[in-house]
Order: structure tokens, then sequence, then C-alpha cells
């Protein structure tokens, strides 16, 4: 049994699972043919200590049921009952901390290749997760990976679809073992794509460049929250296009950005530096924006925060 500490139980299509027992057949189609979908969210405890908020919740619950939908797989619960699951499952927690949800729709048949068609199971867990400090404040050095990223009309990278990070640990296992701490990688045409599960920005001459949504990347939410702060709050420009693999090394600074990677500075790729292979000033700027945001300090945003317990 995967020891999780703080995670108590999960809930399944309704039903309160104790941890220990909340498995899956393995005659399951959603483990035969990694058929589910999923997101990765982020509660944030705020600046004042006193407050945890779910980051984006409403925009993540609403991907899930989108990447459910693709698949053909409709649970029986609506969008606004599960944002409401998670927040309980939080609140039930008592989680003093920063911590993650992760709710899955997946096949609830066994060994078909087509399930799921209605209902899709469905699930949440959530567990303590603290802000990647480390990562966050040093950077970290990229290679891109011989393995493409899925092209969008084989297997859309725009759906999470748990099959999808097969493609991902290829690529960062690749990149892992040659040293680098994580990849990068390019769609088929050669431009770059995403990471192994965040998006990429470039910083050249003062502008925010990102790959767009035809790169064959999932639209993150954190992608999108900075493409809206940096040019409302901010006044930086942000163009979405496609990026040449050769402008990265003609860049100022570059960075990843996604609920897990949250603002994460890229130093080098391949082992050339990305302007001077420190975190840049730029990225230094929208990352201490991010974090204000996230912690309740921006009040302008605090409709991107979901309450858990604290709020006045
Ligand atoms: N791309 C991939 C492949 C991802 O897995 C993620 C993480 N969900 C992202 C981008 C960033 O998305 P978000 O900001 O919505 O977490």
């Amino acid at each position: 049994m995967l020891n999780v500490p703080g995670a108590k139980y999960v809930w399944i299509s309704g039903k309160i699972v104790e941890w220990e027992n909340a498995s899956i057949h393995v005659s399951s189609s959603a483990f035969l043919y990694g058929a589910g979908v999923f997101e990765g969210i982020r509660a944030y405890k705020s600046s004042n200590g006193n407050e945890l908020n779910v980051f984006q919740l409403d925009g993540h619950v609403k991907r899930l049921f989108e990447s459910g939908k693709a698949h053909r797989m409709y649970p029986s619960f609506t969008e606004k009952e599960i944002v409401e699951v998670c927040v309980n499952l939080l609140s039930d927690h008592k989680f003093k901390e920063d911590s993650y949800l992760r709710p899955l729709i997946y096949p609830g048949d066994h060994l078909q290749l087509l399930g799921g068609v209605p209902p899709g199971e469905i699930c949440v867990f959530t567990f303590p997760f603290l802000s990647r400090n480390e990562k966050v404040q040093n950077g970290v050095k990229l290679g891109v990976s011989a393995w493409r990223k899925i092209p969008g009309d084989a297997l859309p990278p725009r759906i999470k679809t748990c099959g999808n990070y097969v493609n991902s640990r290829l690529a960062r296992s690749q990149m892992k073992t040659a040293g680098f701490d994580d990849a990068l990688m390019l769609t088929k045409g050669g431009t770059i794509s995403e990471g192994t599960g965040s998006n990429l920005f470039i910083v050249k001459n003062g502008a925010l460049v990102t790959p767009d949504v035809t790169s064959d990347i999932l639209e993150g939410i954190t992608r999108n929250s900075i493409i809206e702060f940096a040019q409302n709050d901010l006044g930086l420009t942000v163009q979405e296009r496609k990026v040449a693999r050769s402008e990265l090394f003609a860049c100022d600074e570059a960075f990843q950005c996604g609920t897990v990677a949250e603002i994460m500075p890229v130093n080098s790729v391949d082992h050339i530096n990305i302007g001077d292979g420190k975190p840049g000033e730029i990225t230094r700027k929208l990352q201490e924006y991010f974090f204000k945001i996230v912690r309740g300090e921006i009040s302008k945003y605090r409709h991107w925060l979901t309450p858990v317990y604290g709020k006045k």
C-alpha cells in the first residue's frame, strides 16, 4: 500500500473510501489503456496564514469535464458538485499547509477498449504538497528530448488524458538519465511544444513569447493566468505563436509554468545557458506577482481563489 502522509480517504463516485482500500481492479480499462482524464490542482495557504484557498478550481474542473467529453465519458455529477467535493475533501483533511488535489474521470468498465459510455466513474484525492521552493528559486537545466510531443491529430495534448503521460515519461526518463532535470519537447514539425508536465515561455527584449495552442500543448491554466496578469498588471507584451528551437539560444530568459512547476526558471537547454544562466529579472517579477496572487494578496485576483477555510 502506498503511504502518502496526510491522505485519509478518496472520494469515488459519491462514496468515501479509506485511502488503504481505494484500489482499482487490474482488468479495469482505466488501467489497461490509460483511458482516464485528470487534473492536478493546488491549494495555497494565504500569506497571513489564516486561509487555505484553491487556485483556479473552477477552471480545472471545467477542463476535466471537457477532457471527459472528448472521450465520451460523462460522470453522473455536475461540475459544481465536483467543485464542492474538492473543497469538502480539503476541509475534511484539515490540512494546515499547501496541498494538492487530483480528480480523475475514468471508464468504469473492464477489458473493453471502448468504455465509459455513460456514466464515467469519477474520483478525487488529496495530499499535502508544498511549493517547490528550491527549483523555483534556483532554476533547472533542460535537454531537448529526441521523443517528439504526441501530435494533436493522434492523441491531443490539449485533452489531459492519463495515457498522454507515457509520452512525457519516455522523454523525462531519457533526459534525466542524461543528467538534466527534465525534458523540453518539440512538435513533429520541430518547433517548441512544451515540457513533460508544464508550458514554456521565453523572454526576448522584454516581451513574453510562448508556443500557441496549435503547438501540441496542454493549454495550461497557469499559462493563461500568466498571460492575463503579465499584460494587465505588469505591462508586458505576450506573443502566442510558433517558437523555433533556435530561439532558445537567442532569448534573454526562459521559464516553465504549470500547477506543479508554478513558475520555474530555466537556466540552460542542452547545456547552453539561457541569458547568463541564472533566473532572469522578468521571471523573478512574474514569480513574485504569481505567489502574491495565489497567497491571496492581490484583491483583483481573489476570484481565482476558492476558499476552503478562513475567508472573512
Ligand atoms: N502541459 C502539460 C503536459 C501538463 O501536464 C501541465 C500540468 N497540468 C501543463 C502543461 C500546465 O498546465 P496547468 O497550468 O493547467 O497545470
